[in-house]
């Protein structure tokens, strides 16, 4: 079998996954962060952990670029430098700007997320940069393209506020929760999963491509069902958490 066939077994397997693990995760909550469980086996130093399991995003959709014959291509070269921003900052610079990072995290969660960010990097990269017909310079002025990386630069930007916010929330050395407040928090608890949602929803439009659609579908399956514990948890933790805020999506739910 050659590499295009087992590239599409791949995409429509690691779609049927996605399609799974969303109702799944309403019921079974990752156990890392605050709802960290008794029974997690073997863990491993949480900022390491992050560094292990988000750095293949950054590598393999790289060396996806490097081995590609479209390395020059400006389509290329600008999908590349949206992903790169996102990814640099979170495997190599978010890691080391969370307080509290000396928390152990299950190594099960490291090991499956190093999974999943390899796979998907790779599914991304070596669509975009050898598989896909090429999109030529042309793409950089289709609306998909333009109004794609409005709506991920934009998710970006409400991403990195409200993770910024959190950190602050902590003195160096504390490990609690606080009430995070400004920005999106007036409207929602969970801003960061927002925007990284409405992030990955414009990199599937601005590359108008299946494994793009499939990341954001993955992006959703994790981050909904979180953000609905996040928000059961702060209300249940803090009586006087703003009655007006909703999970996710302002106004919404
Ligand atoms: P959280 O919002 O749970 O936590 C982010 C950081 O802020 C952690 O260091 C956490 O500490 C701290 N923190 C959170 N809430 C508070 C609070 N109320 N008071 C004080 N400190 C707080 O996010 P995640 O760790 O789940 O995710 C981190 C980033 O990764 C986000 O930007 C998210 O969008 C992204 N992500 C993307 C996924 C995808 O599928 N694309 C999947 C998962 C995450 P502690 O660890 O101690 O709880």
């Amino acid at each position: 079998m050659d590499e295009l066939s087992v590239y599409r077994i791949l995409i429509w397997a690691f779609l049927g996954l996605a399609l799974v693990t969303l109702p799944a995760l309403f019921f079974v909550t990752a156990p890392y962060g605050r709802h960290e469980s008794k029974w997690q086996g073997p863990t491993v130093n949480s900022t390491v952990g992050w560094v292990v399991m988000e750095s293949p995003s950054a590598i393999v959709f790289f060396l996806c670029w490097l081995l590609s014959e479209r390395r020059t291509d400006p389509a290329s070269l600008a999908f590349l430098f949206l992903w790169e921003l996102h990814y640099v900052h979170r495997a190599f610079i978010f890691p080391f700007r969370r307080r509290g990072g000396d928390k152990p995290m299950p190594i099960m969660v490291a090991a499956s997320a190093f999974t999943f960010t390899s796979i998907n990097a790779y599914l991304n990269g070596r669509w975009l940069f050898t598989f896909a017909p090429p999109y030529g310079a042309g793409w950089l002025l289709d609306w998909r393209f333009l109004l794609g990386t409005a709506l991920f630069l934009g998710g970006f930007a409400i991403n990195q506020h409200a993770d910024h916010v959190l950190f602050n929330l902590r003195k160096p050395g504390e490990t609690g929760y606080k009430i995070p407040h400004g920005g999106f928090y007036r409207w929602v608890s969970c801003p960061n999963y927002f925007g990284e949602i409405i992030e990955w929803s414009g990199f599937a439009l601005l590359t108008f491509s299946l494994p793009g659609l499939v990341f954001a579908l993955w992006t959703v399956a994790n981050l909904l069902p979180r953000a609905r514990s996040h928000h059961r948890w702060y209300r249940d933790k803090f009586p006087d958490y703003p009655s007006e805020r909703r999970a996710l999506v302002p106004g919404l739910f």
